[in-house]
């Protein structure tokens, strides 16, 4: 598309946008007594209008019925979690018993870890993308110590080449294949949550399984935000949480993909805990641990209705829009925001650097921007003004158009401001 960095331009996008009508189903935070521009869904997606009715049909059941309502609430609290798995199956290109919703994103990664991490011989190391997460780093050095191994000996933290900021899918492959018998598990981000690049799942699925490693995916910034196709890239596991783009409110309910061939697997290694038990027998409280079928199998509790209330409340919106189309949509919003940041640099000398990759096949809504100057105070300047993003140290400002509940507007109104602040 060729772009024009003009307001009635930006208006005449959103006035063809086919999805415009999703903002309205959203609460957009104020400031100043008015909207505030949103980019900040990558941390925390805003609230659909639907999320509190959700919760009240929950506690006005608990209210009337009590215990009674595990069976004869609304939605029944004893088989929640099954409401999940079409939905998010459909999120990340999975069979539905492949998928479940389940605790926090750390504690999946560990439970998944357990059974997916399994150091043997020779065989111990873990390869991951260069600057992952801090907690996804604490996950996996806890659970190399937790098997007896120094984090020093088996973590491998893949850098990109001297003066690029991202990684290059041949030198992944070329590391993973470097490796070799000596790789236990790859255990990447869907995208990255500094830089915002999209990796290869695919290919780095197809490396690691070469050379007989297991591949595994933290999708917290990848889910909600970029197709997946999980189940026929034939990815051992993955897990994401739902606060981000999946708009399911603080702390909510996070999910795990097993593929089928683990899942239905009884003899895997795994943390076990009653409502990961047979859904025939849980209620018998037999002696022996018997695992359900399919990633339900990993489930230790149950199912925490009120995040679970405002998930299912996010995930009809998804599943009205589309993922399909949320993408083309996000692709022409970032894109437009790309340009905007290129303007900006013509106008105003090459002041602010995209780190996010330009192909649009590696990236998903967020751009990564470096400010050459005064980052820190453009980016608070910016916040004053009503524009919500985040900031990362040591320089970097998070810029993520959501396409559910942000404008072309937004966009081009962010870079007239940022425009402002970098000329003042
Ligand atoms: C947001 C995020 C987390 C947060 O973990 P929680 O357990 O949900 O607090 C972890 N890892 C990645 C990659 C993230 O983006």
């Amino acid at each position: 598309m060729e772009y024009v960095n003009s307001p009635d331009f930006a208006a005449s996008l959103d006035k063809q946008d086919p999805l415009a009508s999703y903002r309205n189903q959203f609460l957009i935070p104020q400031v100043n007594g008015k909207d505030t521009i949103y980019f900040c869904g990558n941390s925390l997606g805003l609230q659909p209008k639907t999320a509190k009715n959700a919760l009240e049909q929950e506690l006005n059941d608990w209210a009337a019925l009590g215990v009674e309502g595990h069976l004869h609430a609304k939605n029944p609290w004893w088989s929640y979690h099954e409401m999940f798995s079409e939905p998010l199956a459909r999120l990340v290109g999975a069979q539905p018993d492949e998928v479940v919703a389940m605790n926090g994103l750390t504690v999946n990664l560990h439970l998944l870890m357990i059974s997916f991490y399994q150091p043997s011989g020779k065989r111990k190391k873990i390869l991951f993308e260069d600057g992952p997460f801090s907690s996804d780093r604490y996950a996996m050095a806890s659970q190399a110590q937790q098997r007896g191994l120094s984090p020093e000996d088996v973590l491998v933290e893949m850098h990109p080449r001297q003066g690029e900021a991202t990684l290059r899918t041949e030198d992944i492959i070329a590391k993973i294949e470097e490796l070799g018998d000596e790789l236990a598990l790859v255990m990447f981000g869907g995208v990255n949550y500094y830089t915002g690049q999209a990796f290869d799942i695919r290919t780095i699925t197809e490396a690691a399984h070469k050379v007989g490693a297991i591949a595994g995916f933290d999708l917290a910034h990848a889910m909600g935000n970029i197709p997946m196709y999980l189940h026929n890239w034939d990815v051992d596991f993955a897990c994401w949480c739902s606060y981000k783009y999946l708009n399911s409110g603080p702390g909510s309910i996070s999910g795990i993909y097993v593929n089928e061939r683990h899942g239905n697997n009884p003899e895997l290694i795994r943390l076990a805990g009653w409502w990961g038990n047979d859904p025939d027998t849980r209620f018998q409280m037999p002696e022996k641990f018997i695992p359900s079928k399919g990633a339900t199998g990993w489930q230790l509790s149950n199912a925490p209705v009120f995040s679970m209330a405002v998930h299912k409340a996010s995930l009809d919106i998804f599943e009205e829009a589309g993922i399909g189309q949320l993408r083309q949509k996000s692709e022409l919003l970032t894109g437009y925001l790309e340009f905007i940041i290129d303007d900006i640099n013509q106008k105003a000398g090459n002041v602010i650097s995209i780190i996010t990759p330009r192909n649009k096949e590696e990236r998903g809504c967020q751009l990564s921007l470096i400010l050459k100057e005064n980052g820190k105070a453009t980016h608070n300047a910016l916040m004053k003004q009503g524009v919500i993003s985040d900031w990362r140290n040591p320089n970097v400002m998070r810029i993520a158009p959501v396409p559910l509940y942000n404008t072309y507007t937004d966009v081009w109104t962010f870079g007239d401001l940022l425009l402002k602040q970098v000329h003042a």
